[in-house]
């Protein structure tokens, strides 16, 4: 006789029954109606309607709030090892023919947006980076890991981890598969080179969601002093620089970026316009820096961290957006490009363009809007609640 316990069941709220039929991939504690026995980190967890109609499968997570998330929804599925390889065999040939030849960083899963809740998979030229937010995902590494194996083979991977779980046999930057790592990860975007810092940097250790965004900057970049603000380690202001940029100031608070950003200057000297391009770091606070600043630039990138951690911060962060565009349109040469970026889920579309629009009536310049854009296709959103990054195209008129 098998000692198998019994599957873990649920019942949820009305409330939380609707959000998942909609599609939406989180089960909050709160909104647990019935429950047939405790639950493991990382165990299946199926959810049934009033009716005991299957409504979704998904992971369960006694240690979060987010209860259950979501792997499955509709009609019944057996989650098992071939399951999972079809899953990673989806979110894989979403992404073919997003990156081009010369572009070996991309997102290959994207959390809840490929129903991979919690989960997200970035590679950076021979090195996976794994990170998860959920405990829950542990006791499935050496599953994930084979099948990375099998369908993207020869890469090491890296595994990364949020601050707020651990577990006994694994830690932050540990290498779950492969050769060690004996020099820094690079890797190229767009035919432009970048360390990743996929050890210890943010996310998994480079910014690639904002791809798309930095290779519009590099065609409106010729010929203008450029002014990259909250740079980071240069992703846009390389680009701005191959683009044919006059100059190129980058504004960050961390010593370390700006350090990386020269680094990642050297790794482009073959490419004649990078070479030429004259550029410097600020280390600053970038809001004092604005104040204070005087000299024009016709082409600014203003792209903060997000500024709105929790929903908390939503009104302060919507204020902080307009004052960094009336800065941004401060500095704004005559027919310059101003682009304003925000990665705050907590701040809508909607709120983040007023903000800025508030900006403009507020410098009394004439200013036509080019675009606005969302997140690269490799990090596309399904899930509404979980689309963070927007930007908008300024032009001085
Ligand atoms: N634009 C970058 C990503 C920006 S990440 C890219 O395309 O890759 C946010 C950056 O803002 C980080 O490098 C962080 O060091 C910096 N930062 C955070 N607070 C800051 C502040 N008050 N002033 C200047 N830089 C800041």
């Amino acid at each position: 006789m098998s000692t198998r316990p019994p599957t873990l069941r649920l019942r949820v709220s009305p409330a939380a029954e609707t959000k998942l039929r909609q599609g939406h991939p989180w089960v909050f504690d709160g909104s647990i109606r019935e429950q047939n026995r405790d639950g493991k980190p990382g165990e299946l967890a199926v959810i049934f309607d009033k009716q005991d109609r299957f409504l979704a499968v998904g992971l369960y997570d006694p240690e979060s709030p987010i209860r259950v998330r979501v792997l499955h929804r509709g009609k019944p599925a057996k989650i098992d090892e071939n399951w999972f390889a079809e899953h990673l065999a989806k979110s894989l040939t979403l992404r073919i023919g997003i990156a081009d030849a010369d572009t070996d960083g991309l997102r290959l899963v994207n959390g809840e947006n490929d129903a991979w809740p919690g989960l997200v998979l970035d590679r950076y030229n021979d090195t996976l980076v794994l990170k998860i937010y959920s405990s829950a995902w542990f006791s499935y590494l050496p599953l994930i890991t084979n099948l990375a194996n099998a369908q993207i083979p020869n890469r090491r991977i890296i595994l990364r981890h949020s601050r707020n779980i651990r577990d006994q046999h694994y830690h932050d930057g540990q290498i779950i598969s492969g050769a060690a790592l004996d020099r820094p990860i690079v890797f190229s975007e767009s035919g432009i080179k970048f360390y990743a810092d996929v050890l210890k940097g943010q996310k998994t250790g480079f910014f690639l969601d904002q791809r798309d965004n930095r290779r519009k900057v590099e065609q409106f970049a010729a010929n203008c002093k450029v002014l990259n603000v909250f740079s980071f380690t240069g992703g846009f202001s390389l680009y701005a620089a191959r683009g044919g940029a006059q100059s190129v100031d980058s504004i960050d608070i961390s010593k370390h970026a700006l350090d990386e950003l020269q680094r990642n200057w050297e790794l482009n000297r073959e490419n004649p316009a990078i070479d030429a391009c004259p550029h410097r770091e600020i280390q600053a606070d970038a809001f004092a820096w604005l104040e204070q600043a005087t000299e024009k630039y016709p082409l600014i990138v203003i792209d903060p961290p997000s500024l709105a951690k929790r929903e908390a911060d939503r009104a302060a962060a919507i204020g902080a957006y307009k004052k960094l565009a009336i800065s941004g349109l401060r500095l704004l040469a005559p027919k310059g490009i101003l682009v304003c970026a925000s990665c705050s889920a907590h701040v809508s579309t909607g709120e983040f363009v007023q903000a800025v629009r508030a900006a403009v009536s507020a410098s009394g310049k004439k200013i036509r809007e080019l675009e606005i854009t969302g997140h690269a296709p490799d990090h596309h959103v399904t899930v509404p609640e979980l689309q963070y990054l927007k930007a908008i195209y300024l032009q001085q008129q």
